[in-house]
């Protein structure tokens, strides 16, 4: 679709995006960027790439209506529910696109990189799945506390090398998986997890997450009657469901769009993910956006209690939305998202991702009027999160 709000053929979202990577990534990069849209936008590939949606991931999600979330919050609220896909979340609707993209290029080996192994588990899988060879970058430091996904990708036949650099955490990982493909610039394809890095992933993977809200239209449509919702919501780490949540609403401007971001434990702690609140401009993995950085362009360390949105940037086209206006930012604290996440699961008996449970915010941030109708992304499920929960609620 073709959008002010979307990439310009320059890779560019306004003054965000771009592709600002190492003399030795240009021809990998160059590569994928002269075929990607040739590759997706044939019959072939729709029909492949729309087939395994269907009968592995389970697509349609249903957009389900929550009439106790409802009744609390006297508004219409409606769950988007990526909780249903295969492997629990969202990013399998990425890395099927971009799978199908490798095999079409003819590459032999997939890289990933992943933080708390949810990207690295959904890459796994799909290696799985065409028999390719996985190998994915993941940091020492959350190799630890990850164990059980560090074990699915085991057991799914990836292979899952520590980064010990920096901090040894998500950030580390990319600058190894990174490197790792300048060295293997043949046979390697480097599946990117969001709507981040240097162009054309973040569009590549708008496309691929953007049968969200190509289903939300329809479905809203089916059980409304209208056309449009008043509000789409969604959590943003690197932003990939969010953008997916808002892709063939960005035109529809009578439809806001509302973007969630973690503060962790608030704004001015010190210990936040909140990228929009805090950033300013620079580079971060090969593109121009907001990051969090301290005086000198140092990258400042995220924290929240999810570990899928403690990203210190955010893609490109979110941070254009901001620039533009079209979208609104709020951001929610650990506290906030746990909040949700119990009542959540009290009042509609779906126990929501941490990521997830940051969206509803929206529901008290924002006056939503009785007759209106609020669409909320489910980015994932909770049964990654149990342990946290176990703790936080003496469960
Ligand atoms: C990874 C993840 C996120 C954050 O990633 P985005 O690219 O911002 O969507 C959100 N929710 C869940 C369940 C995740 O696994």
């Amino acid at each position: 679709m073709s959008s002010k709000y979307n990439v310009d053929e320059q890779g560019m979202y306004g003054r965000f995006g771009g592709a600002w990577i190492p003399e030795m990534l240009q021809p990998n990069i160059d590569n994928l960027k002269n075929v990607y849209l040739d590759i997706i936008n044939t019959e072939e590939f729709q029909k492949e790439y729309l087939e395994l949606l269907k009968d592995y991931v389970g697509r349609p999600t249903p957009l389900y209506y929550a009439k106790r979330l409802s009744e609390k919050y006297n508004t219409h609220v409606y769950l988007k529910r990526e909780d249903l896909n295969h492997t629990g979340a969202h990013k399998i609707n990425n890395t099927i696109g971009q799978i199908l993209v490798a095999r079409k290029m003819g590459k032999k080996r997939i890289i990933a990189e992943t933080g708390a192994g949810q990207h690295g588990v959904a890459t796994a899988t799909v290696c799985a799945l065409m028999g390719l060879k996985c190998v994915v970058y993941m940091g020492a430091l959350d190799i630890e506390r990850q164990a059980p996904n560090v074990a699915r990708m085991k057991m799914l036949g990836a292979e899952v090398k520590a980064a010990t650099s920096g901090n040894q955490t998500l950030k580390d990982a990319t600058n190894e998986a990174l490197r790792d493909w300048i060295c293997n610039p043949e046979d390697t394809f480097y599946i990117i997890g969001s709507v981040v890095g240097p162009h054309p992933y973040p569009d590549m993977v708008a496309r691929f997450q953007s049968i969200i809200s190509k289903e939300i239209k329809v479905q809203f449509k089916e059980k409304t009657g209208s056309e449009y919702p008043d509000y789409v919501v969604a959590c943003v780490g690197g932003g990939s469901n969010a953008a997916g949540t808002f892709y063939h609403f960005l035109d529809d401007e009578q439809v806001k769009l509302v973007a969630v971001e973690a503060s962790g434990l608030g704004i001015n702690s010190g210990e936040t993910a909140a990228t929009i609140a805090l950033g300013d401009v620079g580079i971060i993995h090969g593109s121009k956006t907001f990051l969090m950085q301290d005086e000198d362009g140092q990258i400042v360390e995220p924290y929240s209690i999810s570990a899928g949105l403690d990203y210190p940037g955010i893609g490109p086209q979110h941070a254009h939305l901001k620039d533009t206006d079209r979208a609104i930012f709020l951001d929610a604290t650990d506290q906030e998202a746990l909040d949700f996440a119990l009542e959540i699961t009290r009042l509609e008996g779906i126990i929501p991702a941490m990521e997830s449970a940051h969206a509803f915010v929206v529901l008290t941030k924002l006056n939503i009027a009785p007759n209106q109708s609020v669409v909320i992304t489910m980015s994932g499920r909770g049964d990654k999160d149990m342990s946290t929960y176990m703790k936080r609620f003496n469960l």
